[in-house]
């Protein structure tokens, strides 16, 4: 495939990324479940990035994970949101129903992947409550939106492995960016092997 091979290509440009490379070591990236196509979301339906689906798994090891089902929402579910109460605390809960608490959950559930394994990068979706890396829409108690912050669960991944690369799937629209993504991941896995 023409992608694999730019991408490659690129990877054994570097002495660093090509030792890995050759040596079989492949990167592992997570992928919110519904990039990768699974019908996941709050209304049974996906959000399939192909590029991220399709081409990604030739040159990674891909872990696709949906925090929202990892820890019980079920298939439909409540639709949830970030809010900022008057107290300054910023939690997790749902829309129609704010009785609907999930942000310890979703903390403890990140907590718990990145104790499992190691992430050398990681593809959220835009915008979600969950996952968005830092573009999720944040509303106050009457549900005006007062900023953008990240999805709680991508938070918790985030802290846990500091200069990985991390990204939505909307950064990853064309090939040229995805290798750019693939070659950082590999940069990263290089720097914390030596260290
Ligand atoms: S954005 Fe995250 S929580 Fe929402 S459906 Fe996709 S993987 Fe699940």
């Amino acid at each position: 495939m023409l992608g694999k091979d730019f991408i490659v290509e690129a990877l054994r440009a570097n002495p660093d990324t090509r030792a890995l490379w050759d040596a079989g070591f492949r990167v592992r990236v997570g992928v919110s479940a519904c990039l990768a196509g699974e019908p996941v979301r709050y209304d049974g339906d996906h959000r399939l990035a192909t590029l991220v689906a399709r081409m990604l798994p030739l040159v990674a090891e891909v872990v696709p994970l949906c925090p929202e089902v990892a820890i019980g929402m079920g298939v439909p579910r409540p639709t949830i949101q970030r809010v900022r109460l008057a107290d300054g605390r910023e939690v997790v809960r749902g829309v129609e129903d704010p009785a609907l608490d999930v942000t310890q959950q979703l903390a403890d559930y990140g907590k718990q992947v990145a104790a499992a394994q190691v992430f050398h990068g990681y593809v959220f979706k835009a915008r979600s409550p969950s996952c968005a890396p830092g573009n999720a829409p944040l509303v106050d108690e009457q549900g005006v939106q007062v900023g953008l912050a990240a999805g709680l669960y991508a938070e918790q991944l985030r802290g846990a492995f500091p200069g990985a690369p991390m990204c939505d799937e909307e950064a990853l629209a064309t090939v040229g960016q995805l290798s750019g993504f693939v070659q950082a991941c590999y940069r990263h896995a290089a720097r914390i092997n030596r260290t």
